[in-house]
This record gives structure tokens, C-alpha cells and sequence, in this order.
């Protein structure tokens, strides 16, 4: 990419800088660790229909998107219920933790505090991604630009040696981000820097020698103890499944697009529960009629596939929304997909997907 294009301002949407979608102003609602309350959930669910298109859109980073705002009122919506906390640092504000640990929660929301508390972090760029894993290895494979795991200190997924305890993490994660903002030159993502390693200097802690950490599927979907993971189709959530699920109890979005609820939710909502579901393998951008780019109404052409392996669907080659894990890419061209780069006609997806689950069950 250019220089020229990486001086020009940071294009990530928020809740005042929004993105111009086809199907209007975009605007994307940071919730630090995924959490929120079920009176913070109605409110969106509130904002989703009176100012939007009726639902809240789940991101790969734990988040909310709101399309279709073209009605004002969002940001004094938001503040009142305490989604706005600092609107200086709204588009920072990117911090994933992992959705059952107690102390990554907690660590989150101090990490969240600590960091709208620093003027000059407001200048992080908006992919800037923060993590927290309480050592199940879930989020720490997410693609964090720095990710604490449960006392190691992690720069772009590769393990530093550095051991931090927690009561010091907030402190390191805010010490590579300032280190991050002095030395990022045109970069956007610590991966982007040749040298990370001077991001560490003067973190204190111990040096061991650095480890390959396994990484772990994010939740299981269905009940987890008294709560439940449930998944929108697509990661959308109609305000009415958010109004369940707030009924339900507090939640946590997922950066696998899916909410654990902590409290009993209600039957028929049309989320998925079940571990088998077909539809679980699946992800897709927006695509037609909500995204000008896409090349192909993709949703609706990734609900006809039956079983897949996990597979994202694109409009476009930006790839909006593919998972950071391993998957199976779908690209929309004039004339049919690119599976993996290879030509398919649409009305050949389902068997061509079906063919490379079988290779990939073969070969586990
Ligand atoms: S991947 Fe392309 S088509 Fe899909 S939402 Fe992003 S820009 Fe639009």
C-alpha cells in the first residue's frame, strides 16, 4: 500500500464518523471485552429500530454495527446509556477478552477505563487490537496487536518470552501501545513492524524462553453452565432477539459472532443453539443490496450451501468480516465464485463445499 494512503485518516467507523454503505450511514459500536448489560442491549436494541434497519450486526472483533442510521440521535442515545463513555476514544476502544473468564472481563473493562484515560491514545489507529485470554488460548488467536494470555505478553500473536502478572497488565498492554504510536511511522498493525520487539522496553517482568501457545476454537455453541451461546444467522440480531436476550440477563458478544447469555433464554427466537447446526460453518460479509462493491447478493447465496467447513463469504476482495481463523474462502467475481481461488459457478458451491469437508474430515 501506499505511503499516501496510509497518511490519510483513519477510515474505521464509529458512532460519529460513520461509513457510507449502500443502504446508508454505518456505524459501529465498540463494547470493550464484548460485554453488555441487558439494559445497555435494549437500548441498542431501542437504537437499531428507531434509528436503523431493526438489528444490531455482529463484528469478528466482539462489537455492534448499526446500518441504515439515517435518522440523528445515535450518540446522545448511547451516552445516556453509558455506551459513549469517551467520545475521543470511541474508535480505540478495541479490546477483546475471553467471553467465560472472570478475570479477563474484569481486565477488559480496567484496560477500557485506563485507556480513554490517556489523551493521547485517542491516536491509535482504529484496527489497533487489544486482547486479554484468560489462558483457555481463545482469543489469543484472534490477531491481537498485543495480547496479555493469562501472564504471557503476546505482539502480533508470537509470543515475547515477557511474563506479566495481572495486576500489572493493563499497564503493559497501555505501555506497547504508546511505544506502538511513537515508532508506527505509516503502520497500522504492530505486524506491520519490522523490529516489534522495542515495543517491551521498560515493561517489567520476567524472561523466559518464548513458547508456541496453542490456540483454541472460540465457545461452543449451546449451554455453558447456566448460560447459553447463541448465534444469530449471519451475526444478525434482530432487536427482538435482543430483547430476548437482554430479558434473559447480562451478555457477552463473541468475536465468533455469537452471545453468551447468562441467564435462561427464552425457546423460538430463531438463534442457533444447536452444535449441529449447518448454518454455524458459515460467515459472510454484507454483500448486495447493502454493500455498492459486492459483486453478488452473498448471503443469499451462502444460505443455499448446506454443510461446510468453515467458510466466509466475500462480495469483494476486501473480504469484510473474515474470521481470523483458518477458513475456506468464497469469492464473489461477475460470473460465479472463487473457492480458495478456484472457479465455481454458484449453483455448484453446495457440492464443491460439501466435497471439501469430506478432504478436510479425511485428513483429521
Ligand atoms: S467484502 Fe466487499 S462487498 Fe463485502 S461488505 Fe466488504 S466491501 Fe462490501
Amino acid at each position: 500500500m501506499s505511503t499516501s494512503a496510509r497518511v490519510r485518516a483513519d477510515a474505521c467507523p464509529g458512532i460519529f464518523a460513520t461509513h457510507d454503505a449502500a443502504d446508508g450511514p454505518l456505524a459501529r459500536v465498540r463494547l470493550p471485552g464484548g460485554a453488555i448489560t441487558r439494559a445497555r442491549l435494549g437500548a441498542l436494541a431501542d437504537a437499531a429500530d428507531d434509528l436503523g434497519d431493526g438489528a444490531l450486526h455482529l463484528t469478528s472483533r466482539g462489537n455492534v454495527q448499526l446500518r441504515g442510521v439515517t435518522r440523528p440521535g445515535l450518540a446522545g442515545r448511547l451516552t445516556a446509556a453509558g455506551l459513549l463513555p469517551s467520545p475521543s476514544h470511541e474508535r480505540v476502544r478495541n479490546i477483546l477478552a475471553s467471553p467465560t473468564s472472570d478475570a479477563a472481563q474484569e481486565l477488559a473493562a480496567a484496560l477500557d477505563e485506563a485507556l480513554c484515560a490517556v489523551p493521547g491514545l485517542a491516536e491509535l489507529p482504529g484496527r489497533f487490537l487489544f486482547a486479554l485470554d484468560g489462558g483457555r488460548g481463545d482469543v489469543a488467536g484472534e490477531g491481537a496487536d498485543v495480547c496479555w494470555r493469562d501472564g504471557a505478553l503476546l505482539l502480533a500473536g508470537e509470543d515475547t518470552g515477557l511474563r506479566v502478572p495481572a495486576e500489572h497488565a493493563v499497564e503493559a498492554l497501555l505501555s506497547v501501545a504508546r511505544a506502538f504510536l511513537r515508532r508506527r511511522g505509516t503502520a497500522w498493525r504492530v505486524s506491520e513492524l519490522t523490529d516489534p520487539g522495542p515495543l517491551l522496553k521498560g515493561i517489567p517482568g520476567e524472561t523466559v524462553e518464548p513458547r508456541r501457545f496453542a490456540v483454541n476454537p472460540g465457545l461452543p455453541v449451546g449451554p455453558i453452565g447456566e448460560a447459553i451461546v447463541a448465534v444469530p444467522v449471519f451475526g444478525r440480531l434482530t432487536s427482538a432477539q435482543a430483547r430476548a436476550i437482554a430479558k434473559a440477563g447480562d451478555a457477552v458478544v463473541t468475536p465468533w459472532r455469537s452471545i453468551l447469555v447468562r441467564g435462561p433464554l427464552e425457546t423460538g427466537t430463531g438463534l442457533v443453539t444447536d452444535p449441529d447446526a449447518p448454518s454455524l460453518g458459515v460467515s459472510a460479509c454484507i454483500g448486495r443490496p447493502g454493500c455498492a462493491k459486492s459483486l453478488a447478493d452473498v448471503r443469499a447465496d451462502a444460505a443455499r450451501v448446506g454443510r461446510t467447513p468453515r467458510v466466509h463469504f466475500a462480495g469483494c476482495e476486501r473480504r469484510c468480516g473474515k474470521p481470523a481463523r483458518e477458513h475456506v474462502d468464497v469469492l464473489a467475481t461477475e460470473d460465479g465464485y472463487l473457492v480458495d481461488g478456484e472457479r465455481v459457478p454458484a449453483g455448484e458451491l453446495a457440492t464443491v463445499l460439501e466435497k471439501e469437508l469430506s478432504a478436510e474430515k479425511g485428513t483429521q
